[in-house]
């Protein structure tokens, strides 16, 4: 059975098609009656014209009277506007406003959870910290805004030469972390010279002009040895590394 709401939704609900099998009927419905716990799927979504609607969905279990399940009854909410709304506060608290790559916290959560899969499979991931070198010029030369979009420019760059599992974050005003999955020692020190390189030759345009930048890495390789690392550890060692990268002049990558 449905009522007239849900008739709106789904054409396809008509008296003649009752006693049809429901998914073949409405497959979008498909996920909510097989899965038990619908609470962690998507919201329903249904195009309707040049918009998207969405829709929260509920079960409800209809029971005889000798309060045995008969049957279940699918509850439909459209909640578009809510929806949306709280698609970008999840946005705003995972990430980066200015650039949007991942913020620090979500960064956090991701690496935790990158290298607890990296220990269960014995697997290597390297973790390197980048800071932008000199920048306190480039905000005295272009301001504060100026330099904003050099940070902009920048995350594009480095962003086309990361692959789609490499978590990159913004940890600091200028400086970021990029966690590499699968990347052991030899591969890490050709990637991060590739880095190095495609920021110190991109022309920035801000403000009618034209700027480079460079970068220093610090970073290093975890390659399954010691079980009982921890992310903290990993990414002091590489803050330490990078602290050395600029003590010998960087625009360099420094391993420990
Ligand atoms: P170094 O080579 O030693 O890294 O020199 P540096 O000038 O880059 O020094 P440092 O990394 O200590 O300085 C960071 C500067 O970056 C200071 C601050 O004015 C600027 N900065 C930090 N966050 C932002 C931001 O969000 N936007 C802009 N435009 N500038 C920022
Ligand atoms: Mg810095
Ligand atoms: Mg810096």
């Amino acid at each position: 059975d449905f009522n007239d709401a849900a008739q709106h939704i789904f054409p396809n609900l008509t008296r003649e098609n009752v006693g049809h099998h429901l998914p073949t009927l409405v497959p979008e419905l498909k996920p909510y009656l097989s899965t038990e716990n619908i609470s962690k799927l998507n919201p329903l979504s249904i195009q309707k014209g040049d918009a998207v609607l969405f829709y929260e969905a509920r079960k409800i279990p209809i029971k005889n009277k000798q309060n045995k399940k008969i049957g279940i009854a699918v509850y439909l909410r459209e909640f578009t506007e809510h929806y949306k709304l709280l698609q970008k506060l999840q946005e705003h608290a995972e990430k980066d406003w200015l650039t949007g790559i991942w913020n620090r916290r979500k960064w956090m959560n991701l690496a935790k959870t990158e290298l607890k899969r990296a220990k269960r499979y014995g697997r290597p991931l390297t973790i390197a910290y980048l800071d932008i070198d000199h920048f306190k010029l480039v905000n005295d030369s272009l301001g504060h805004e100026g330099g904003d979009t050099v940070l902009i420019h920048l995350v594009k760059n480095i962003s086309s030469q990361l692959r789609a599992n490499d978590i990159f974050g913004r940890i600091g005003g200028e400086e970021f972390v990029i966690l590499f999955p699968e990347l052991d020692k030899e591969n890490a020190q050709n990637v991060t010279q590739r880095l190095l390189n495609t920021v110190s030759q991109e022309e920035i345009l801000a403000y009618d002009q034209k700027l480079k930048v460079t970068i220093s890495i610090g970073a290093t390789v975890w390659e399954g040895e010691d079980s009982k690392v921890s992310l903290e550890e990993l990414i002091q060692k590489a803050d330490k590394a990078l602290y050395m990268s600029k003590a010998a002049g960087r625009n360099q990558a420094t391993f420990i």
